[in-house]
Formats: structure tokens, sequence, C-alpha cells
């Protein structure tokens, strides 16, 4: 039997530590989005609640969805003082996965003569699909290099602009990378998959800013009305997958060796203070700048298809954001600021107002939330908020959510039918997969207006515009 759920708020439902759970667990969701959700989100909601030096509470966001130990759209924050743990599973295996939107500068007018020159071009530039490979490939010291340097690197080898960086979550960079961390192996996984958009839920998506809902945001990230945005959505790629693989098999043992029950072998973790965790955080980070250097890559690819096809273009990142990762951040607790280590698996970094870390131009509205929906809905860009009855350490959802799975979505469509329905109102869809496409088919995923409105009326985040897909090279 599914956790009891206590309705405490229209949009937010409590499970009350019973057991060994050391924290309630939260979810943030209407009444429609819970009685969609899959059950085994509370089970996995619980579970995390059970973990060693867990904080304030288990959350998980409006989209959230089944995910391997740790639901998608879950959100874990742990303290290194009092015996907290880190989790590979808690990070997802695309370490870093994220998006980022750029803006183009293009009316949607511009772009529909050349719409389909557009797809085929992109198509040819992006490598995309499984195992694909770029055109660059690094040797160690390059390797090293990208994973200590980051998005930071990738500028300096001229894969884009100085003045990106400062719209890139921590700067492009993310310090405490060890690539000493990182195995051989995961190394020459990705040797020829830099610049790679990978497979799957992966894309680069060209949209028409449609709907306004909050104008003075909307001004601050230079967003208007028809305006043409390009969202790219991608990780580590091998690299990461490797890396969550070979310590999801270290935690098991660190949890065994540390006397750390786990209610579902899924949650391995280390203590923050073991060699394993340290080793761990070392290796994470240095896929997050692997996840960063390969968006930065992506962008420059984009920028050279867009400059050939429209030279008035001009695409000026917006922000890029993960949203499967481990970060040192510091939030109140009780009145009082902690450094907590805050898992954020498929769920958004959304600071507030105000906020340090943010850059200036947007310190006045909040960070910019990047919320896909599907290749033929909408997407969404969302501002993060300090409202202090979401206690969830900063944090929105990441998209709509699956609302079945793969194999589910291949039993109910065809690929060439979606990609000719798709056609007919007026996105063109580029894949490799007729099977990969029939597994992202729009219906597949949870209706992402409802996720946003839940996101926004639980206090997560507010809405600033809606995005309208036109092209989408897909994984
Ligand atoms: P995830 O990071 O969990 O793999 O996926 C994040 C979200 O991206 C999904 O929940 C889904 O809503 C969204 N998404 C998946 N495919 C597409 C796509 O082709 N285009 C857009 N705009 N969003 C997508
Ligand atoms: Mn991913
Ligand atoms: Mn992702």
């Amino acid at each position: 039997n599914p956790a009891t759920l206590t309705r405490t708020s229209a949009f937010e439902w409590r499970i009350e530590p019973t057991g060994n759970m050391r924290v309630p667990g939260v979810i943030y969701a209407t009444e429609a989005l819970i009685q969609a959700m899959d059950e085994r989100v509370r089970d996995q909601v619980v579970n995390v609640a059970c973990l060693p030096g867990i904080v304030s509470a288990s959350y998980a966001m409006p989209d959230a969805h089944w995910g391997y130990g740790f639901p998608i759209g879950g959100v874990a924050a742990f303290d290194a003082e009092e015996g907290g743990v880190v989790s590979a599973g808690g990070v997802g295996f695309d370490i870093s996965c994220g998006v980022r939107c750029l803006r183009t500068g293009l009316q949607r007018a511009e772009l529909e003569p050349l719409k389909e020159r557009l797809a085929e071009t992109l198509y040819h530039r992006v490598p995309v699909g499984v195992g694909s490979h770029g055109p660059i490939h690094l040797d160690d010291k390059q390797m090293e290099a990208m994973l200590t340097g980051g998005a930071q690197w990738a500028v300096e080898r001229g894969w884009g602009s100085r003045d990106d960086l400062r719209f890139i979550e921590a700067q492009g960079r993310i310090t405490g990378a060890r690539a000493d961390a990182v195995s051989a192996k995961a190394k020459k996984r990705q040797r020829n998959e830099m610049g790679t958009l990978g497979s799957g839920n992966h894309y680069l998506e060209v949209q028409e800013v449609g709907e306004l809902y909050d104008r003075e945001a909307a001004r601050a990230f230079g967003l208007a009305e028809h305006e043409v945005v390009v969202f790219i959505h991608c990780g580590s790629r091998g690299l990461g997958h490797q890396i969550g693989t070979e310590y999801l098999k270290s935690m098991a043992t660190s949890a065994r060796q540390h006397g750390i029950e786990l209610p579902d072998r899924e949650l391995a973790c280390a203590p923050l203070r073991s060699d394993t965790g340290q080793a761990y955080l070392g290796a994470m980070r240095a896929a997050s700048n692997c996840a960063l250097a390969n968006r930065q890559i992506i962008t420059h690819f984009a920028r050279e298809v867009f400059a050939e096809l429209f030279p008035a273009a001009d695409l000026e990142l917006l922000y890029d954001v993960s949203h499967n990762t481990c970060k040192l951040e510091e939030h109140s607790l009780n009145g009082e600021r902690k450094k907590l280590f805050v898992h954020r698996k498929g769920a958004t970094r959304a600071f507030g107002p105000g906020h340090p870390d943010l850059p200036e131009e947007y310190r006045a509205v909040g960070q910019p939330v990047l919320i896909g929906g599907s290749m033929g809905t909408a997407s969404h860009v969302l501002a993060g908020n300090a409202d202090p009855r979401v206690p969830s350490f900063a944090s929105a959802c990441h998209g709509a959510g699956r609302a079945m799975s793969r194999r589910q979505a291949h039993r109910n469509w065809q690929g060439r039918q979606l990609l000719e329905e798709l056609r007919e109102q007026g996105i063109i869809v580029r894949s490799p997969s007729a099977k990969g496409v029939a597994e992202e088919a729009p219906h597949a995923y949870k209706d992402v207006d409802a996720v946003v409105d839940g996101a926004e009326e639980a206090g997560l985040a507010r809405k600033v515009a809606k995005l309208k897909p036109l092209v989408c090279i897909k994984g």
C-alpha cells in the first residue's frame, strides 16, 4: 500500500514520518497531478526520507515520476556535520543533464520560409543518436582540462564568448572537480562524444515565444512575443553514465561498511565525509563540467548554422541550468544559515530574486527556470521565487514528466505517423530513430501547462513565458 498523504494546502501533500523515516515527505502538486502521479513516487519519497543526515523533508516536485532509487523530480538535502550522505541515485545517471536557452533576435515570420532548411542543416551539424561521435577528439591532457574547466574550457578553445559564461550556473565551471576520480573507462567513452546530443529525450529545439505571463521578468530575460529561441537539452553523455554506474557499486559497499541500512538497494550512498563520498563528489563535478562544456559546444554548432541561414541572427545565451546535480549551497534551516548538499534529480535549481549568484540582469526577478514539455506541446520559462512557504531549497520542476514508460509509449504510437502529424501542426522533427520518436510521443508526457501551473500555485516559481515548438532535433 502506498503511504498515506495528508493534504496540507491546495498544493502540498505530506507524508508523516513513520518507521525509519527521519523527516516527513512533502509532494508539491495539485489534486489532479497527485491523482495522475505514479503511486510508487510516494514509496520513493518515503525511502529517501530514511537516509542518514537528511534535513527538513524529502521533497517531490509536481512533475515527479518513478526513477532509479530516488524519484525523478526529487529534492533532498544533507548536512555533512550531521552524518549526511551523498547518493549517485539521487543525482541520476545523466549527471548534470540540463537545459540552456538561447535568444536569436529573429521573428518567427523571418524563420518560417527557411524552417525546412534549418531543420536539415541543424540535423547534419549537431551529432545526434545513440553512441554518436562528434568532430572533436580529446587526448588525455585535453580531457583533464575539460573535466576541470567546463564551459570555461570550451570558451577558451573558441566555442563561444566570455560573455556566455555569466549566464551559466556557476559561471560555467564547477569547482572541486577531480579528473583523478573519473575512471579511464569513463574518459574513454567520452573521448569522441563532446558536442553530441545523445539519444532519447535529448534535443535541440527551435521555438517561438508565445504568451507572456510576467512582462517585467520577460523583459529582464530578453523575451518578446513571436521571437525565436533555442532550447538545448543534454547532459554528460557516456562519461556521466559510466561514473554513475561505477559509483553506485562502490556506494553499495560504502553503505554496508558504514552500517547504513538501505530501504532500497538503488539508494546506495556514502557518507559525505568518507573517501567514497568525496571521490564521487569530485567525479560528479567533473561530469558536470563535461555537461556544461558539451552544451557550450553544441551552442557553437547552432550559432554556425544560424549564421549561415540568417545573417541577422545573434544567438545570445539566456541561461543554462542543470537538473541532475548535488550541490553545496547555503540555505536557511530553522532560522539558521546552513551549508547543505542539495540533491536535485530531475529538479531545477530556482534561486529567487536577490540571490547573489544570479547575473545582475536577472537579480531583481529571480533565476530563469527552463522547463521542457515535449516535441509537440509547449515548453516554459519560469522565474525562481523566494517564497518561505516552500522550504524545498529553491527548487522547481524540470519538465512535464513522463506519464508512461517508454515501452508503453512504443506500443501506443508509431514514429513515422507521429512525425507526419507533427508536420501538419507546423513542427518539423528530425531524429535518427523512429522508435525513439514513438517513445517520446507528446502524450507520453504529462500536461506541461498543468505542471507549471501547479509549480506556480505551490510557490516554487512564477510563469514568465510559454514557448511553442517549430523545429526539434531529437536524439
Ligand atoms: P529528463 O531530464 O527527465 O530526461 O527530461 C526532462 C523533460 O524534458 C521531460 O520531463 C519532458 O517534459 C521534456 N521533454 C522531453 N522531450 C522533449 C522534447 O522533444 N522537447 C521539449 N521541449 N521537451 C521535451
Ligand atoms: Mn539527460
Ligand atoms: Mn534532462
